[in-house]
């Protein structure tokens, strides 16, 4: 059974099909020997800024990376940390979703981050984080705490 994909009612936003573009052509420098699942991820900054990504498999397989969080680490250790969308290009039909460590990577700097879901095919899915990934873990979640008595120390 294929799974469903909630999409926002909204149409893939065409401004983004540059990002997509990016995604794609990152996908193709994907290393995947593995899975041979190419994955190619475009991250858009605030600042306009875009940084590609893509999966990056280990023999070890527990380290291997993906694309969207090659991408985000790349964003932020450039020193940007506010996104205005990601595109994520896949040869699946309907387009793969980002797996739940990399949704919970993004919700860490935008819970309402568009997502432009793409194939190699030409089919596009717009989301939100928000909708894979509702009630989300968020740094707001950690800050601000009173300090646990005795200081949280063992
Ligand atoms: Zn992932």
């Amino acid at each position: 059974m294929k799974p469903t994909i909630v999409a926002d009612p909204a149409q893939p936003d065409a401004a983004y099909e540059d990002l997509v573009q990016a995604a794609l052509d990152a996908r193709a420098r994907a290393y995947a020997p593995y899975s041979r699942f190419l994955v190619g991820a475009a991250l858009l900054c605030e600042d306009g800024r875009v940084f590609t990504g893509t999966n990056v498999e280990n023999a070890t397989y527990g380290l291997t990376i993906c694309a969207e969080r090659t991408a985000v680490v790349k964003a932020v250790s450039e020193g940007a940390r506010a996104f205005k969308a990601i595109a994520i290009a896949t040869d699946h039909d309907p387009p793969a979703t980002p797996c739940g460590m990399c949704r919970q990577t993004l919700a860490e700097f935008s819970v309402d981050l568009p997502i432009v879901l793409a194939n190699v095919a030409g089919r596009r899915v717009q989301v939100h984080l928000g909708t894979l990934l509702p009630h989300a873990f968020r740094p707001s979640d950690l800050l601000d705490r009173p300090a646990p008595e005795g200081g949280g120390a063992p």
